[in-house]
């Protein structure tokens, strides 16, 4: 299973993905994802459903983020070569805070550098989608049930203010700072590694393998929803690998892992 979301003539949709020749396409609209239920309603009481769809590259549409999570929760230093660039102690147990759903930006959105803020940083993440409510999940637990699927994230993040502020709220939750898509697929074997690489301006600045994470998705899992109930469209970004760099006006950063397609998006200050 592969679906994006996207916009065509002003209303949004879900759409069935396909590889066709190693290019994404969107081949059919889909049925909205249960915790959709903006959309849903909006299908009843419109005619917005009723038009007939003609196939279309992926790079074609109008992208929206493919998920409407309820919350975003990341994981903090969950590479080992990553915290060991940054300079801290190996943890010991998963460092987890949030991003607000406000900071969601499309694929192909443009990221704004706030002015308050003298470094912004890419990070390119493996985010997970939630599919199934889930609490107090136990180890060993059959933790497929409750993942939809994966798409890629870009936890942007106001280095400076990370540094200054005692926590991550500001600096991990300005609008744009967490595009994620262009798809959301179940068709990965997280078991084997995912080869994650971040390009900025076509040069690869991240290359690394899910295989080195700290704490596999399973433990997280089990820890977060030890916290607080994941609910279906959730998204679990699952932290970054060494290679983090600032932004500046004009960058493009691009994320990729193969199967899951390319997170493309560029760069502004958000100077009025
Ligand atoms: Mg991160």
């Amino acid at each position: 299973m592969k679906y994006c979301r996207f916009s065509i003539n002003n209303q949004t949709h879900y759409g069935s993905v396909e590889d066709r020749n190693g290019e994404l396409w969107i081949v059919d609209v889909s049925p909205a994802p249960a915790e959709d239920m903006a959309y849903r309603v909006a299908l009843e009481e419109t005619d917005a459903g009723n038009f007939d769809f003609a196939p279309m590259p992926l790079s074609a549409a109008h992208l929206l983020p493919p998920v409407t999570p309820s919350k975003i929760v990341c994981v903090g230093r969950n590479y080992r070569a990553h915290v060991r660039e940054l300079g801290n102690e190996m943890p010991v147990e998963p460092l987890i805070f949030f991003k607000p759903p406000s900071s969601l930006l499309a694929p192909g959105g443009v990221i704004r550098m706030p002015a308050v803020s003298e470094r912004v940083d890419f990070e390119g993440e493996l985010a997970v989608v939630i599919g199934r409510r889930a609490r107090n999940l136990k180890p060993g637990a059959p933790w497929r049930d409750v993942v939809r699927g994966f798409t890629l994230a870009n936890d942007v993040t106001a280095r400076d203010l990370q540094n200054k502020d005692d926590q991550w709220t500001r600096a991990k939750g300005f609008d744009t700072f967490c595009p994620i898509g262009p798809i959301v697929s179940d068709e990965l074997d997280l078991d084997a590694g995912l080869n994650l690489e971040t390009r900025l301006n076509g040069e690869i600045r991240q290359h690394a393998s899910t295989l080195d994470f700290i704490f596999s998705l399973p433990e997280l899992l089990v820890f977060i929803t030890s916290v607080f109930a994941l609910e279906p469209g959730d998204l679990l970004l699952t932290g970054t690998p060494s290679g983090i760099a600032p932004l500046s006006p004009g960058d493009r950063v691009e994320v990729s892992i193969p199967g899951l397609g390319t997170l493309v998006n560029t760069v502004e200050s958000d100077e009025k």
